[in-house]
């Protein structure tokens, strides 16, 4: 981008989307005296207080937890899946069981660390009854939670696991068979579909794991060629 003033106008749009988000979550309050831009750690806790106890939608009747998401707020890499399952739901976090500790490896396997280089967030953040698919009105009511988390955090790479989320993240009824293997234009940067890990944990051969692999190198040379050109998120102050 050469010129300075679409970086700036860019930067604007992407603090009023942001701003907007808070106001439909509820958010009152943000600090405004001496950084017109938040602190990204600040902005997901108060969005994280705002959906203590949601009752948007029915799946608030079949949680435990609101599992808003976790990882690096400054992260340059945005992971999302589904929504949160059995073990999640106990522990209020994403991707902790089976499927996320398979999720830890695909992401090492490309030299991410997960605490420190990704954020992790679900389409919907609250576990669906036996796990099913989250539902079209489950979806349009948390909606509004993953924009903000996206908007905040403003990822230049996003990797959108399985179907569910990469269908709903690019508004299309496309299986991920068709969809992976390229990019696509997201927001402020690129989403990379791949399979979801517990569709690998179920399909254990050899076919989807070159697949997957190929996608988690795409992920990666995207993260190369898109964080060599934008700005980090600044350190706060001390
Ligand atoms: S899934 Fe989202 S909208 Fe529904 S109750 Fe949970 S936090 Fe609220």
């Amino acid at each position: 981008m050469s010129d300075p003033r679409e970086a700036v106008a860019d930067v604007l749009r992407g603090l009023a989307e942001t701003l907007r988000h808070h106001r439909d979550l509820g958010v009152s309050e943000i600090a405004l005296t001496h950084d017109p831009f938040p602190d990204p750690a600040d902005a997901l806790r108060a969005q994280e207080q705002a959906l203590q106890g949601c009752p948007r939608c029915k799946l608030s009747r079949s949680r435990s937890t609101v599992v808003f998401g976790s990882g690096n707020p400054r992260a340059r890499l945005m992971v999302n899946g589904e929504g949160p399952g059995e073990e999640e739901d106990k522990q209020g976090k994403p991707f902790v069981g089976r499927a996320g500790q398979l999720l830890t490896r695909m992401l090492a396997s490309v030299g991410f660390d997960r605490e420190r280089d990704c954020y992790i967030a679900n389409v919907v953040k609250c576990r669906p009854e036996r796990n099913r698919n989250p539902e079209p009105d489950e979806v349009a009511a948390c909606n509004p939670f993953l924009m903000a988390q996206i908007d905040t955090i403003q990822p230049p790479v996003i990797l959108a696991l399985g179907n569910f989320a990469v269908q709903t993240l690019l508004g299309t009824k496309e299986g991920i068979s068709k969809l992976r293997g390229r990019t696509y234009m997201y927001r402020t940067g690129v989403l990379v579909p791949t399979f979801h890990p517990a569709f690998l944990l179920r399909n254990p051969g050899q076919e989807f794991k070159r697949m997957a692999w190929d996608d988690l190198k795409l992920a990666r040379r995207e993260y190369e060629r898109l964080t060599s050109t934008t700005t980090p998120h600044p350190d706060p102050l001390p």
